[in-house]
């Protein structure tokens, strides 16, 4: 259904192969390469903004290791991000606490252990953080309109009205804070660049507002995440992305655009990760039925989370592709669970001699997947992740992995 080479190279297929022969399934294969080449790329793409990781797409050590290496800075949602990223040496400095829905208690510990940048959109929220982050950088979150073009939207529930972001910078400096920015995300893996036309807009309209009428000078701009990975829909380059924000930044600031802030997950760490399940079962339903249910071991509880509402389609090859036919399967889960079906409105098709114990490879499975995975449902361990490094295969704390098939 898919070819291989439209997603991955012979060499990346061949480092793949090589580093998990010996590892038992369900498992994820993340190639540290890959990652170091898109956030080479970005950084290439948009030479003038500063890249704050945002840590929850991959948190695994050899990824974190790696960008702290690479010059990365840190966009941390909860106080365990934080103890993770800083107990790996990186300073406080250059972290960023983007979540804006958090305890006084927390805001309390970023601030001791040096954290200075907070993100906000409410008046509890920057009540907390005046008084347990006196004097910190605070940046306001606007909420921008992204459900239909957005491939996993995360609109609603962050962000608040441009008026109310107006209030709350003035109520910031009234209460000692630094006045700092405006933040947006124009939703995760999204296709359409005009999303952010209309968010640059609206933050120029309040950069403007708040100077003339209350003589606050904002200086940044956190332009969030959003920047695609390769699943099965179409998307346009980096490139094109790059070269029309940057229009638009310049159309709306000229030569005097600010401090700009990108928090990439998806497309950093996505098209780096590939997820091996077994095949674990194939039924039909009656005697003539034409699809196949086809189950793996690893489901909606462990690592496609994104497949809900089949949000996100990934890839997926297998080793009988192209020797003969193919037919419509649906795509289920191990557990006990009628959600955690992974794709039936979606026609995906499989080869008609597919059996169990065959694998199945998901491509671009290196963002958000194995943090969703459940603890224990059903008994099935979380799946496990492996970074493909230049010093061999590493776990997850960055220790060498050994082989458990
Ligand atoms: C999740 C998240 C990101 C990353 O978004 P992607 O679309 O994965 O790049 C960036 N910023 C914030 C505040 C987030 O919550």
């Amino acid at each position: 259904m898919f070819n291989r080479k439209d997603f991955i190279s012979d060499y990346e297929w061949k480092a793949f192969r090589d580093a998990s022969e010996n590892f038992s399934t369900p498992n994820i294969f993340v190639n540290l390469r890959t990652i170091k080449n898109h956030f080479i790329q970005l950084k290439d793409s948009f030479p003038y903004a500063l890249i704050y990781y945002a840590v929850k797409a991959n948190p695994g050590v050899p990824v974190l290791r790696m960008l702290d290496q690479l010059g990365s800075n840190f966009d941390i949602a909860s106080r365990y991000e934080l103890d993770k990223v800083l107990s790996l040496g990186i300073s406080a400095d250059r972290v960023s606490y983007g979540n804006t829905i958090k305890k006084a208690q927390d805001v309390k510990y970023f601030y001791e252990k040096g954290v200075r940048m907070f993100a906000t959109d409410s008046k509890e929220d920057l009540k907390n953080i005046a008084k347990y982050a006196p004097g910190s950088k605070v940046y306001v979150r606007i909420l921008v309109e992204n459900s239909s073009t957005a491939d996993w939207p995360l609109s609603r529930k962050f962000g608040c009205h441009p008026d109310m972001a107006y209030d709350l910078l003035v109520q910031a400096r009234n209460s000692g804070l630094t006045p700092y920015g405006i933040s947006f995300h124009v939703g995760s893996q999204q296709r359409d660049i005009g999303s952010w036309n209309d968010a640059i807009a609206k933050t120029k309209y309040l950069f403007q507002s708040l100077e003339d009428e209350e003589d606050i000078r904002l200086s940044m701009i956190n332009m969030g995440g959003g920047f695609p990975a390769q699943y099965i829909q179409p998307t346009n380059d980096l490139s094109d992305y790059a070269s029309e924000i940057t229009r638009y930044l310049q159309d709306d600031f000229g030569e005097s655009i600010p401090t700009i802030i990108l928090e990439p997950g998806r497309s950093l760490v996505g098209d780096s990760g590939i997820l091996t399940s077994e095949v674990v079962l194939i039924s039909r339903k009656n005697n003539t039925a034409l699809q196949r249910w086809v189950f793996l071991d690893a489901g909606k509880f462990n690592g496609f989370i994104e497949t809900l509402d089949e949000s996100i389609k990934y890839p997926v090859i297998t080793d009988k592709d192209g020797q003969g036919r193919e037919g419509e399967v649906i795509i289920a889960g191990p557990t006990c669970d009628s959600a955690d079906i992974l794709y039936e409105d979606e026609k995906y098709k499989l080869p008609v001699d597919l059996k169990s114990g065959d694998k199945l490879y998901w491509l671009t499975t290196g963002a958000y997947t194995s943090t969703y995975a459940s603890v224990a449902f059903n008994g099935f361990p979380p799946i496990k992740t492996y970074f493909i490094t230049d010093e061999g295969v590493m776990d997850q704390d960055g220790n060498p992995a050994v082989p458990n098939a």
